[in-house]
């Protein structure tokens, strides 16, 4: 547990959260500002700041319930999609450093927009370009 973590103290019951799951590793509660009905936020229980700090097994897990939780939720509030994401480190609008799956659910004409909005300047790679990074990326893994 982190002391001064908001997501920690929801874990240890110091905080209320609204839970919709729960078992020895994850947790899963109701967004306490909701982009829209049934926002769900699924976490480990153990304090881990991004996926990247995050062990393989506990990061499976947190998948494995988004995964159970993603046709729960939409059912619940009767949305036909969601979009599922993690906001992974700062630059990327993470505000909580506990590491955390978002599910919002999507109605349609809900004003509400696709990953691809994320970026409005999007970078113009060349094919060498992109060539060079997919076997960085590859290298990276090894
Ligand atoms: P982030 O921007 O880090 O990906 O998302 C953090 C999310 O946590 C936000 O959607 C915010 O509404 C939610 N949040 C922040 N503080 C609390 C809290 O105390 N309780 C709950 N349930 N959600 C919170
Ligand atoms: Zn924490």
């Amino acid at each position: 547990m982190s002391e001064d973590c908001i997501f920690c103290q929801i874990v240890a019951g110091d905080i209320p959260g609204r839970t919709v799951y729960e078992d020895d590793t994850v947790l899963a509660f109701l967004d306490a500002n909701p982009l829209s009905p049934g926002h769900t936020l699924v976490i480990p229980k153990a304090h881990h700041e991004r996926l990247n700090d995050t062990p393989a097994d506990v990061a499976g897990a947190v998948m494995s319930t988004l995964y159970e939780l993603v046709p729960a939720v939409e059912s619940a509030v009767d949305a036909p999609a969601s979009t599922v994401a993690f906001n992974n480190g700062e630059e990327a609008g993470q505000e909580v450093p506990h590491v955390h799956g978002h599910i919002v659910p999507r109605f349609e004409d809900d004003g509400g927009r696709p990953i691809h909005a994320l970026v409005t300047d999007r970078p113009e790679l060349s094919d060498a370009e992109l060539d060079a990074i997919e076997s960085d990326i590859v290298a990276e893994q090894a």
